[in-house]
Parts: structure tokens; sequence; C-alpha cells
């Protein structure tokens, strides 16, 4: 259940007049921390401290047994009841470091998925680097040689280019210059992905994608670049990290909204194409192949529809939090404009869902199973 769902909007232009916390490593901002408690060196903050920033006034009741909740009118966070486990809002995010006690058996959550997470998505007007969202390049994975997910009689490159096509349909309408990465059944390289942003301003990055796990995984899931395996050493994308986040919470919101509320939420990756990126992106599991009725639904054109439409959505509301001059809005009924079948699968692909061959999935941030919990 997602009490506060309908609230996200609410959430989103949610504005606290305290100390930033998003730039971790400001000396001007330094101050505003607690001392923090090393753990295996990574710096944690009390959960106390974060109660008292956001106002979380309410021990709620948690949704999973063993999780802690708390919150507001406008604020559902959970912390556990898995070490890597949070939910904001009904959507989980993964942590980058378990949760964690001090000695005295406070709980703990690390700076980094503080900063990394939380402040993006609950104060978006703080993040340093605002500007006006002009142009989305919509990236439908995959292509030619490489077909990726096969299910149901039609395969993820084909599933994910029917999507992008609707998504630039529906961001045109609210006014966006949309750039497709591939419009056709071609093979294009991680390299011509990233070519294909070189100098853009006022954009983000969508990466199109459909799912593959156990049978039983269900639900849309998204994305964000991982904090740097080196700090020292960030990748190009990482100077987008907090907004990121806020694209990530704002399209899988938008997602689990026509996906009966089940979210797999939201994760990291050190994805190549991510870490290359130099404008907010986030890759996009529009739902689980292996699933018998995910894999069902995308394959119809009503539902691939709903899918464009949310994401649009999701693009508006990061676009409208991170800065409010934006006056994008997506108002109008899911529409199907014209009967769109998807290619029938080429004959050396089988019935039922098959291994998806994305070459760095194992990049993830933690496993299927894991997450399901
Ligand atoms: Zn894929």
């Amino acid at each position: 259940m997602f009490p506060f769902s309908r609230h996200l909007s609410l959430l989103f232009a949610l504005l606290i007049p305290l100390c930033p916390a998003q730039d971790e490593a400001a000396p001007s901002q330094a101050a505003a921390w607690a001392p923090a408690t090393m753990v295996r060196d990574v710096p944690y903050q009390s959960v106390n401290e974060l109660r008292n920033f956001y106002k979380l006034d309410t021990v709620a009741r948690a949704s999973r047994k063993g999780a802690l909740a708390m919150g507001n009118s406008d604020i559902s966070l959970e912390l556990g009841p898995g070490p890597l486990s949070m939910r904001l809002g009904g959507i989980p995010l993964a942590l980058a470091h378990p949760l964690a006690r001090d000695t005295k058996g406070n709980l703990l959550l690390s700076r980094s998925d503080w900063v990394m997470w939380l402040d993006p998505i609950l104060r978006p007007t703080y993040i340093q680097k605002r500007e006006v969202i002009s142009t989305v390049v919509i990236d439908a994975g995959h292509g030619g040689r490489d077909t990726g997910a096969s299910f149901d009689g039609t395969s993820e490159k084909q599933v994910v280019l029917l999507v992008a096509q609707a998504l630039k349909q529906q961001l045109e309408t609210i006014g966006l210059r949309v750039v497709l990465t591939r419009d056709s059944d071609i093979f294009v390289s991680d390299q011509q992905r990233v070519d294909a942003t070189a100098d853009m301003q006022q954009a983000v990055f969508l990466s199109l994608h459909v799912n593959s796990a156990d049978p039983n995984a269900c639900g849309p899931e998204v994305y964000r670049l991982a904090p740097p395996r080196d700090a020292h050493h960030p990748a190009p994308g990482n100077g987008e990290d907090a907004r990121n986040a806020a694209l990530a919470y704002a399209v899988e919101s938008a997602l689990s909204s026509v996906a009966g509320r089940v979210s797999a939420g939201c994760c990291y990756a050190h994805y190549t194409l991510l870490s290359s990126l130099r404008i907010p992106a986030v890759w996009v599991e529009l739902g689980y192949a292996t699933n018998d009725r995910e894999g069902k639904l995308l394959n119809s054109p009503e539902y691939r529809e709903k899918l464009a439409q949310a994401i649009a959505r999701g693009v508006a509301t990061f676009a409208r939090a991170t800065n409010p001059q934006t006056k994008l809005t997506v108002t109008q009924a899911p529409k199907v404009t014209k009967p769109a079948t998807p290619p029938s699968a080429s004959r050396n692909e089988t019935k039922g869902a098959s291994r998806a061959s994305d070459s760095n999935r194992n990049n993830r941030s933690r496993s299927r199973r894991r997450r399901r919990n």
C-alpha cells in the first residue's frame, strides 16, 4: 500500500528551511552535520538526527514487519527490515551502505544514502544544479542483433522501441524536444548513445528496458548511477547524483501507479552508460518479461501507452520539482493512436522469457531475490 503516494507532488514541493545537506563535501556545510559515527570507514548519521531534520514526528505503523516507520503529513519513510532496505512514500530505495547501530543501539543511516537519496527527493529545490528541462533523450535499449529479453512472442528491443515512440509523442505534446537514440531496429553502441547527448544542456536521458528474473518478480524498476567506487575518481555521471535521485524517484513513482501500485524500486547501478552521461540519466526497467502477467501486459498497446504517459508524468514532475519555473503538465487521458502490434519475433526466439543480454547487468547493486523481500 502506498498511503502517501497521492501526495507525491506535495512531497516534491516540500521546503524545509534548514541547512542543505546535499553537497557532502562542501566545507561550508560540513558544520551542518552532527559528528559522524564511522562504520567500516563510512560516515553515518543517527536516524534521530534525520527525523529532527525533516520533522518526522510520527512513529507510523510499518507496512512490513520489522521495519521502522516514521513520517508526517507529507512524508512516509520506512527503514529496514533488511539492512539495505528503505521505503519512501511506499517506493523501495536500495541503500548503498547497510543500516547500522552505534554502541548505544541507535539506528544509523549512512551519510551517503541520506545525501544521495533522501535529500534530493525531499528537497529538490536545494539541488545545486537547477535548470529548466527542454529536451528528453529517449534511449530504446538493445536493437539489431542485440535483442535483449525474449518473451511472449516478442523481444525487449521491440517493446522498448514501441514505448519510446509512444513516449516521444507524449513528451512532444507537452512541449518538450525529443531525441531518440534509435527509431528503428538497428544496433546502437553505448558510445553512440552517449554521443547523442554531446553538449546537451537542459536535458535528461531515459534508457528503456525490460527486466528478467524469477517468475515471481514484478513491477517497474529504475536505476540511477551508483556512488563512485573511489571517491577521488568519480565518473562523469556522478556530477548529476542529486538530479539522478530526483529523476529516478519521480519516474518510478509514476510507473508504479500504472502497475497496480507495484514497485520493484529504485536502485544503484555501475552501468557504463549511466557512468558516461553528463546529464541527469536513469535506466528504466518497464516490467518483468519473466512474469507471465507483466509479459502479456508489455505486449499490449494500451499498457505500453499507459507506461509512456506515466514516464512523461515522471519527467514533468521532476522538471517542476527541481525548477518551479517549469510549467509542464501531463493531463491527457491514455489513448492509443494506432493499433501498434509489436513486430513478430524472429524465428530463432523461443516462446517464454529468456535472460536479457545486458552486458553490464552483473554490475547492479543487489540481487533480484534480495530485492523481493
Ligand atoms: Zn535491456
